[in-house]
């Protein structure tokens, strides 16, 4: 395809609202995963995916004050562009070829097809949140710019948002075509997530990270409190339908900064005091299952944070660490995953990850003290349609 027809393409599809599905619907379609109904999902998607790539394109094409020019920023363009020129020329085969449109074999095909090229472009984005820090960070330099920027901060939320939905469909659709039968599973999300086994593994991966990062032989304690309404200890029943990724990346993230803030207030305390003697105050886990809401409540007292600061946690590239970690965005890893803090992107994606589906996250600081950060988790299988 030139690049005339290209843009003119892109300029066709911005114009398109995108469709949102709700959960329910996507489990709907995921439980009876014939050819057929997979043929119909797969379609729906090479319809979609297109709508929703453009409208991203054009956005980055038009960010304000020349951060559209920054090479990272055009980088994530073309990544965009190249996934929906692909997306498009699937889209127009499976319309030409209606003729033989109803057969088995070329609803078998057809699914391999979209199948193999939604992973390649899972693959290709994995690296779109580090390169788009890469890009406002450099933008930032150049610049001088106010960190709270208000029209960057709502495009990132945006444009991460987005990231997040379109990441989702991607990741339903592949996991349908691929591993169409796992207990409790539909695709990626889990009709029993276990709450209680998602907040242990990110209890140990963060105390793990942490224990590397300074250092350390034990990082602090993280008591994992799960009491039911009458106050007792509940073993079971803490399940409910969710994507655990993303439960996981939001609990670890959370858990990470009140770790950091723990042993830094600590250090700080003691000076002069070797790290292995350190006595650091516990954090606390709790989760409560409510009938509207699970609420996950983390709380430290690492120190809290002066209030005047509040609200530039949630913005992007805020961050008290000294060093940025490296942005190499050739990084393999799908998120920030690995390091302990620093690209100042733990709060804002994942307050996203809370609210894409009902949820929400709320922090609360008692500066000198410590910090209570919520997290609200709507019992999704009443929510409406996402994007
Ligand atoms: P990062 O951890 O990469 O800095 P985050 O978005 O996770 O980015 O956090 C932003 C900033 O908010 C941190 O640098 C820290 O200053 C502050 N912060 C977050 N959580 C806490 C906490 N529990 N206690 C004290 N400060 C915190
Ligand atoms: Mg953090």
């Amino acid at each position: 395809m030139s690049s005339s027809q290209l843009k003119s393409q892109i300029a066709k599809f911005a114009k398109i609202p995108p469709t949102g599905i709700s959960l329910k619907e996507m489990c709907e379609i995921g439980s009876i995963p014939s050819q057929e109904s997979l043929y119909k999902s797969n379609k729906f998607i090479v319809n979609e995916l297109p709508i929703r790539l453009a409208h991203r394109i054009e956005e980055l094409d038009t960010l304000p004050n020349g951060l559209n020019k920054m090479s990272s920023i055009e980088k994530v363009k073309n990544w965009y562009t190249k996934s929906f020129e692909e997306l498009i020329e699937i889209n127009s085969l499976s319309t030409s070829n209606s003729s033989n449109s109803s057969s088995i074999n070329h609803h078998i095909k057809f699914n391999r097809l979209v199948t193999d090229t939604l992973k390649t472009i899972k693959k290709r984005h994995d690296p779109t949140v580090a390169t788009v820090a890469q890009g406002v960070l450099e933008w930032k330099n150049s610049t001088n710019q106010n960190l709270v920027n208000y029209s960057i901060q709502s495009f990132l939320d945006r444009f991460y948002m987005s990231r997040i939905g379109i990441r989702m469909l991607i990741g339903q659709n592949i996991a349908i075509n691929e591993e169409p039968s796992r207990d409790n599973y539909v695709g990626v999300i889990c009709k029993r997530t276990n709450l209680k086994e998602v907040a242990i593994d990110a209890i140990d991966n963060s105390r793990f990270i942490c224990e590397e990062y300074y250092g350390i032989f034990e990082s602090p304690e993280i008591e994992l409190i799960c009491p039911n309404i009458k106050g007792e200890e509940t073993e079971k029943d803490l399940t409910f339908m969710y994507v655990p990724g993303h439960l996981m990346h939001m609990l670890f993230e959370i858990l990470k900064n009140s770790l950091r803030a723990t042993v830094e207030t600590t250090i700080k305390s003691n000076p002069g005091i070797d790290l292995d003697q350190l006595k650091f105050k516990p954090i606390k886990l709790i989760i409560i299952k409510g009938l509207e809401d699970i609420t996950i409540k983390i709380s430290d007292e690492g120190g809290g944070i002066p209030r005047s600061e509040i609200p530039l946690v949630w913005t992007y590239l805020y961050t008290t660490i000294k060093e940025i970690p490296d942005l190499d965005p050739s990084y393999n890893k799908t998120d920030f995953r690995a390091p302990m803090a620093g690209f100042g992107y733990g709060l804002a994606l994942s307050r996203l990850y809370a609210r894409y589906f009902g949820g929400d996250l709320k922090l609360m600081s008692m500066e000198g003290y410590g910090t209570d950060v919520y997290l609200h988790l709507n019992r999704v299988s009443t929510t409406e349609a996402l994007q």
